[in-house]
């Protein structure tokens, strides 16, 4: 067993451990990240970093360094599966009235950006969490090669299937949405994507947007049972069978990607929790509150949380305290985007045909402003406020 006890002890090295890390060591506090995989390289596909991520991010004096990894992204539709507009926010408006842009970043890039502001000695690969224990102020984290650490906190950031929340709250099994997916990242030399869209059709949903270094990434979405036998096993051409009737790139972009790089998962989500804060505990990113990626915001809150950690932590109030502050800041927020998520999912998937001429329809008619005032909650960058109903 390893001695150092006066340390945080940060389990799963996604962007929820890797920033909680950096975070703490801005503020001169000692973090060891335990990371179940061997290597960590991000997976193969991209992501968006809203205006409310950004801002979390200039708040950890990271914004500038992953701005230039990102591309900037300058507008973001909803369209019919023949190319219609059907919701067209304005982005050059949202950018202004935060002060942030939106970004679309590959996933594998930022997670080498935030590994290599971690000293190395402080990563530790092949180590996956199993349980934990507590003895009075301390927490020790028991790994499935029969080792274990010993800190004054535990960061619990193994996302949606961590076991170590299960732990906690047994009963926090991850839910299935119904729905299927497909990633990918792509060369995009040839087809010259230059706007982020996301398509609503019966047959499913596509979403595509340029990447810097001359990159697409995309991802469809399909309902379906839960690991279904059949679509396990689908390749690009089922793929391309399935969109052949969507409007272009879509067809072309599935043409063009490799075998070796289309990534497949259910979409799941956990249901909104009503604790995040265990004593010296504290539940972050996915592992605290997963959702599912339809309003693109589970890295966005993730990093969030670190914000609002950090925040808390230079307060200097017991562990105990800042935990229970960093809960109470955060829970409403967290289970709203759930919620809201779930539901946009639901409505995004519709497949059949009366009910989504009648939600296109009132989609293109819906006042801009009421549009607009839904993604102004989403991208509220006042998540570092403290309300009065949130203070003890
Ligand atoms: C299709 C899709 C699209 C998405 N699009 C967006 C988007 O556009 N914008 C956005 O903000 N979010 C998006 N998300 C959500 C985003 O990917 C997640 O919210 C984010 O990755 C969560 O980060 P995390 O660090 O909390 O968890 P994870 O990224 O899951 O990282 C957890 C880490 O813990 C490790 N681990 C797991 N178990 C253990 C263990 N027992 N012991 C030690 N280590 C362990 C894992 O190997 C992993 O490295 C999307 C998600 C999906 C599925």
């Amino acid at each position: 067993m390893e001695a150092t006890t006066d340390r945080f002890i940060i389990i799963g090295g996604g962007i929820a451990g890797l920033c909680a890390a950096i975070g703490l060591q801005s503020i001169g506090m000692e973090a060891h990240v335990y990371e179940g995989a061997q290597k960590l390289k991000g997976i193969g596909a991209g992501f968006g970093l809203a205006a409310n991520a950004m801002q979390a991010l200039a708040y950890l004096d990271l914004r500038d360094d992953i701005s230039k990894l990102g591309h900037f992204l300058d507008s973001y539709n909803i369209l019919d599966d023949q190319g219609h507009i059907l919701v067209a926010p304005d982005t050059k408006s949202i950018s202004s009235n935060y002060n942030q842009d939106n970004f679309a970043i590959h996933r594998a890039d930022l997670h080498q950006f935030l590994l290599g502001k971690i000293p190395a000695e402080q990563v530790h690969l092949g180590k996956r969490a199993i349980s934990f224990t507590k003895e009075k102020e301390l927490v020790t984290v028991h790994f499935s090669d029969g080792s274990s650490t010993t800190g004054k906190a535990l960061l619990i950031a193994d996302g949606v299937h961590s076991l170590l929340r299960q732990q906690l709250i047994p009963e926090s099994a991850p839910r299935y949405s119904g729905y299927t997916c497909w990633r990918a990242t792509i060369d995009n030399s040839s087809i010259q994507l230059q706007k982020s869209t996301e398509t609503w059709g019966k047959k499913g949903r596509f979403g595509m947007t340029p990447l810097v270094g001359n990159r697409i990434y995309w991802y469809a979405c399909i309902n379906s049972e839960a690991q279904n036998p059949i679509l396990k096993n689908w390749t690009t051409r089922e793929l391309l069978a399935n969109f052949s009737d969507y409007h272009a790139p879509i067809p072309r972009i599935i043409q063009e990607t490799k075998e070796s790089d289309l990534l497949w998962n259910d979409i799941i989500d956990i249901a909104p929790l009503s604790q995040l804060a265990f004593d010296n505990i504290l539940l972050m990113g996915d592992a605290g509150h997963a959702t599912t990626p339809n309003l693109g915001q589970g890295a966005c809150q993730a990093i969030e949380d670190v914000a609002v950690l950090i925040d808390e932590l230079k307060k200097h109030t017991t562990l105990s305290e800042t935990f229970k502050n960093v809960e109470r800041r955060r829970l409403a927020r967290v289970n709203y985007i759930t919620n809201t998520s779930w539901r946009v999912g639901q409505i995004a998937q519709w497949d059949n045909t009366v009910l989504i001429n009648i939600r296109n329809f009132l989609m293109k008619i819906m006042p801009n402003k009421l549009k607009q005032s839904q993604i102004n909650r989403l991208l509220s960058v006042d998540f570092m406020k403290i309300n009065a109903n949130e203070k003890h």
